[in-house]
């Protein structure tokens, strides 16, 4: 294991990237597996944690922008993906992060827009 000092390293998370700078830490000569210092190591996550935060985030507006489209409130929306009454209130702030069926469901939807009126059959 060598030293390094101050270096700057890219967080991923899905399509999201971030650098992180001033990393420190031990680097394997062999693998080139990184050992974070622990200041380093809590940016380094916190920096992966922000990642996570902004992609549900975005998740949520994309959720809004598409129930918007359908012209259907979120209690509406709500009834409809089974996730009780405050789910897409919880959902389009970011809140929760909403299961991958729901968002599935939306994207499908913004696509198809008239087959809403299949669902509220239902
Ligand atoms: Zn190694």
């Amino acid at each position: 294991m060598t030293s390094f000092f101050n270096e700057t390293h890219q967080v991923t998370f899905r399509d999201l990237k971030a650098d992180v700078e001033g990393l420190s830490g031990l680097r394997c000569g062999a693998c080139g597996e990184i050992e974070y210092d622990q200041p380093s190591a809590e940016r380094y996550a916190e920096a992966g944690d922000a990642l996570v935060l902004e992609a549900r985030r975005m998740v949520g507006e994309d959720l809004r922008r598409i129930r918007k489209k359908l012209r259907i409130n979120q209690t509406e929306a709500s009834a409809l993906t089974g996730g009780g009454h405050n789910a897409f209130s919880r959902y389009e702030t970011g809140k929760v992060s909403p299961p991958p069926a729901v968002v599935n469901l939306f994207r499908m939807l913004e696509r198809h827009p008239e087959d809403i009126k299949e669902l509220r059959r239902a």
